[in-house]
């Protein structure tokens, strides 16, 4: 029996994993059905690590984790986990293949992703202005006009904080009435440079080799046309949390989770079910933010370890 399973090798797998097992565990396996990394490794660029001042793309700046967890003796088996049960005190990891693993305890950390909007262009300017993060990119835009899309307390927290970088920031939303919450929607409005634009959609993302250049916008009232000048568009409009492994067969969860299927957690990373820990984007109150990520990562571990050590 494995004395440690992680699922999901982003940096917050992969910190836990080295945690783990520079930590003393055996038999530590984190199960990732793709390539190790996480959502960062779809980004060009990352330069918000701390310590790390060069510019890397995201799949360079997580390469040499993944060698670092396997120096200490990590082990990573490319599969997809189906689901996460308990089998007396400890867990059963149902892979896709059928083949089901036994662990003491388990490091869910299986990350989550922001919707995208299918509007035309969202996909090949992902990156070159178009963007699911003001955290990471908003400073790319420094004293530049840029625009978000969506109506709820994310894109309206967003709005304000990009007021703070960006020389203008659009608002436009599908309806007049907001989904965010009242107080910060009345908070936004007082901002000079936040502009909202509603009941506004977005037809297309223009651009050029050089990224986003502008937007092709309609008035879902009247049907008229507007076009804007801007380098950047913020897509948020929700994130889907991959929460798939915690639904048991009878569609209950293993473990406490939100209203929107995170799970619940302590700041030792422990769900309401000892020996299982939820770290990185899945938890929570997470910040979606690499540095973030990591360290619920090696928290967990440190959890784990002082679980298994009990439990001996
Ligand atoms: P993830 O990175 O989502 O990793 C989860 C892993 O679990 C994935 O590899 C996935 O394949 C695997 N997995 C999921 N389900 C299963 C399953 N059932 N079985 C097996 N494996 C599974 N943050 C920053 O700090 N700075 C930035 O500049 C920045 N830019 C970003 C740009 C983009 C385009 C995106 C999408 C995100 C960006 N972020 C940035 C946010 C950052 O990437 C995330 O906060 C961070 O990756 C979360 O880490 P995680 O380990 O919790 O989850
Ligand atoms: P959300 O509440 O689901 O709002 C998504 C917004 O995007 C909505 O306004 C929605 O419009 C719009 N939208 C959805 N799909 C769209 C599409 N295809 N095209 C254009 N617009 C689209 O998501 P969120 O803002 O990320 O928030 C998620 C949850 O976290 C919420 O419960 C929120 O309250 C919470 N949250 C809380 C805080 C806080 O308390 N400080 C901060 C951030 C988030 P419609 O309204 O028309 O559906």
């Amino acid at each position: 029996m494995l004395e440690l399973a992680i699922i999901g090798g982003g940096p917050a797998g992969l910190s836990a994993g080295l945690y783990a097992t520079r930590g003393g565990l055996k038999d530590v396996v984190m199960f990732e059905r793709g390539m190790p990394g996480g959502q960062i490794t779809s980004s060009s660029e990352m330069e918000n690590y701390p310590g790390v001042a060069e510019v890397k793309s995201g799949f360079d700046f997580m390469t040499p984790w993944q060698e670092q967890c396997f120096r200490f003796g990590l082990k990573h088996e490319m599969a997809e986990v189906v689901r996460v049960k308990k089998i007396g005190n400890h867990f059963g990891i149902v892979l896709s293949d059928g083949k089901e693993v036994e662990a003491k305890s388990v490091i869910v950390a299986t990350g989550g992703s922001p919707k995208k909007s299918g509007v035309k262009g969202e996909d090949v300017f992902f990156g070159k202005g178009v963007s699911s993060c003001a955290t990471c990119d908003g400073f790319f835009y420094k004293g530049k006009e840029v625009a978000i899309l969506g109506g709820g307390d994310t894109a309206i927290e967003e709005a304000i904080y990009l007021a703070k970088i960006c020389s203008k920031v659009y608002v436009i939303h599908r309806r007049n009435e907001f989904r965010a919450s009242p107080v910060t929607v009345e908070r936004s409005k007082k901002v000079p440079n936040i502009e909202f634009l509603t009941p506004y959609g977005v037809d297309e993302i223009l651009g050029d080799d050089s990224g986003v250049t502008g937007l092709q916008l309609k008035n879902l009232e009247n049907g008229n046309a507007k076009t804007l000048d801007i380098a950047c568009l913020f897509v948020l409009i929700g994130y889907k949390v991959n929460n798939s492994v915690l639904i048991q067969e009878d569609g209950s969860n293993i473990c406490a989770v939100s209203e929107y299927g995170e799970a619940v957690v302590n700041l030792k990373m422990e769900t309401n079910v000892p020996g299982l820990f939820v770290a990185g984007d899945l938890r929570i109150d997470a910040s979606k933010q690499v540095v973030c990520a990591a360290a619920d990562g090696a928290t967990a571990a440190l959890s784990a370890i002082e679980f298994i050590e009990h439990h001996k």
